[in-house]
């Protein structure tokens, strides 16, 4: 899974499968739903660590059998659109700042696909993807497609939730549909030219990472200033370190492993909740053994 993750750690998975389409995808869910075999849904791969002894079950890739992206109605107010959710959030990001369709700025430079950014609810201090959502589409795992509107999802700080009546584990994001005001392409070229500067000042963007690493608490200060308060700026475990550049990110300065990065997680945790009595929570998700 090194190979299959922004972070280049992870043993491997049991088995690896890239759906060709979506009715391979619909056949290959019910299958090992029916068999009670474990599965999970891979995006970019951008929010996860994987441990170095891999992952029991089967990891399945989504960037072939859900590509595309559709204008689906436009007036001199707004857009829908319509992006599969294998596709990259980058190209999401730029297709609508081209055509001036204002409302996914704030997620330009976020790594990984739009379904991994629907389920992650990606967002900065800018906005969120649940702001811009008007639904999704979600194959259950018996095989069945649901429309589920964004009044219906449970949307919180850096996670998306179904309704209870479809909270089945083991939903796939097939796609989501967007709506985005008419702006001015000058003007929101402009905007994103900014956000993509502050976000090369402000973040580690040439070392392999997951991105922020713990969510930042609900009130006061944010995760990465108590981990720099904490003097843990530059903390070293193996091939893994806090960055220097941004206390909440730990890199892969070369040959970091999974247990590496694991255990400053534990360290920063312990040592921020001597200090200030504050429980930092990981906003990476953790799989496998
Ligand atoms: C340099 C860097 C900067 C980052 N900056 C930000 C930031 O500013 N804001 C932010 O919010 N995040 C940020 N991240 C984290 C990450 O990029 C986002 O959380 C991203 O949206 C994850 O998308 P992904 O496709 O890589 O998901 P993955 O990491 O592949 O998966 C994340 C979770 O979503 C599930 N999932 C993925 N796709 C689907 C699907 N189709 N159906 C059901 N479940 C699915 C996976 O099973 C997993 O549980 C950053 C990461 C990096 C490396």
């Amino acid at each position: 899974m090194a190979r299959h993750t922004s972070f280049q750690v992870g043993g491997p998975a049991e088995a690896f499968v890239t759906p060709a389409t979506v009715s391979d995808l619909s056949m290959l869910i019910s299958g090992l739903n029916a068999r009670e075999i474990p599965y999970r849904i891979l995006g970019g791969g951008t929010n996860l660590i994987v441990r170095d002894n891999g992952i029991p079950g089967v990891v399945i890739r989504l960037q072939q059998c859900c590509r595309g992206i559709s204008i689906e109605s436009s007036n001199s107010a707004q857009t829908a659109l319509t992006a599969m959710s294998g596709e990259n959030l980058q190209k999401l990001c730029v297709f609508a700042m081209r055509r001036g369709f204002q409302g996914l700025n704030f997620a330009l430079g976020i790594p990984g696909t739009v379904g991994g950014a629907i389920r992650m609810n990606a967002g900065t201090a800018l906005g969120w993807i649940s702001d811009v959502l008007e639904s999704v589409v979600v194959l259950d795992p018996s095989g069945r497609m649901n429309t589920i509107p964004r009044a219906d999802l449970r949307v919180a700080y850096r996670s998306m939730a179904f309704p209870d009546t479809c909270n089945a584990p083991g939903n796939v994001i097939i796609s989501g549909r967007f709506v985005l005001k008419a702006g001015d392409a000058c003007a929101v070229k402009s905007e994103a030219r900014k956000i993509l500067q502050q976000r090369r000042h402000r973040q580690p963007t040439t070392l392999p990472s997951a991105g922020c690493i713990f969510k930042n608490p609900p009130t006061g200060k944010t995760a990465g200033e108590l981990i720099d308060l904490a003097g843990l700026k530059g903390y070293k475990v193996g091939g893994a370190e806090t960055s220097l550049k941004h206390a909440n990110f730990i890199v892969n300065t070369g040959r970091a492993t999974a247990s590496d990065i694991l255990m400053i997680m534990a360290q920063v945790r312990r040592i921020v909740y001597e200090k200030f009595q504050v429980s930092l929570e990981p906003e990476v998700i953790i799989e496998g053994e």
